[in-house]
């Protein structure tokens, strides 16, 4: 690994950080399903980013560090487990010859969240992005199948991969305990204030139900 996770776990709060002062809530409706990557996450909670704060606060986190451990288990992968390599390789050709990947190339800010807007009831989309996805990759050709032997040596690598990107994530997890009060400073001074100011908003909405500019009658 040519750069240390002390040295890559530093630089994605780095750019959590940068990026942080231009996050403001969102004005649309919640989503419905939590979201997989932050619901109970262990990085999240070794960051202290708790449940208190905003989702899109944390999932700017929480991708930024799923793609050191990504990128450390795909370099242990390439050096040492063949046959996982060869199924991702195919995986990877079999997806470059879709015409249509609206999921890649996002900023860490939108990466893995749902393509589509939440469903309203009674007004159906034409289209959804998932959709066109769906078709464009039903196109392509599907992968021959594996022999039970090497179904079998695929799913102990598998294994391998699994156990190596836990070992990593405890890692990372450890670090960023180093990182807490940088994080918690940069909440109190950006996102606090924002939500501060949102439940001010809807506390003035809430006790004047009518035009504060008109006089009350009587
Ligand atoms: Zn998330």
């Amino acid at each position: 690994m040519e750069r240390s996770l002390e040295t890559q776990v530093s630089q994605a709060v780095d750019a959590w950080l940068a990026w942080l002062p231009r996050w403001e809530p969102a004005t649309h409706r919640g989503r419905v399903a939590p979201c997989r990557r932050c619901f109970g996450s262990p990085v999240l909670s070794a960051a202290g980013l708790g449940a208190d704060v905003p989702h899109g606060v944390q999932h700017g986190l929480s991708t930024r560090i799923k793609t050191i451990v990504d990128r450390a288990v795909a370099e242990y992968t390439s050096l040492n487990l063949p046959m996982l390599q060869a199924e991702l390789d195919q995986q990877a050709a079999r997806n470059r010859a879709r015409s249509y990947r609206p999921a890649e190339g996002l900023d860490p800010e939108y990466e893995g969240l749902p393509l589509d807007p939440e469903p309203v009831a009674g007004a159906p989309f034409l289209f959804t992005v998932s959709g066109l996805a769906a078709e464009a990759d039903a196109d392509v050709p599907a992968l021959p199948p594996l022999s039970a032997e090497a179904k079998a040596a695929l799913r102990q690598e598998v294994g391998l991969a699994d156990d190596y990107a836990n070992m990593v994530g405890r890692e990372v997890c450890t670090i960023l305990l180093h990182h807490r009060l940088r994080i918690q400073a940069a909440i109190t001074q950006y996102v606090e204030p924002q939500i501060e100011a949102m439940l001010e908003e809807l506390t003035r909405s809430l006790d004047a139900p009518f035009d504060p500019r008109e006089p009350p009658a009587g």
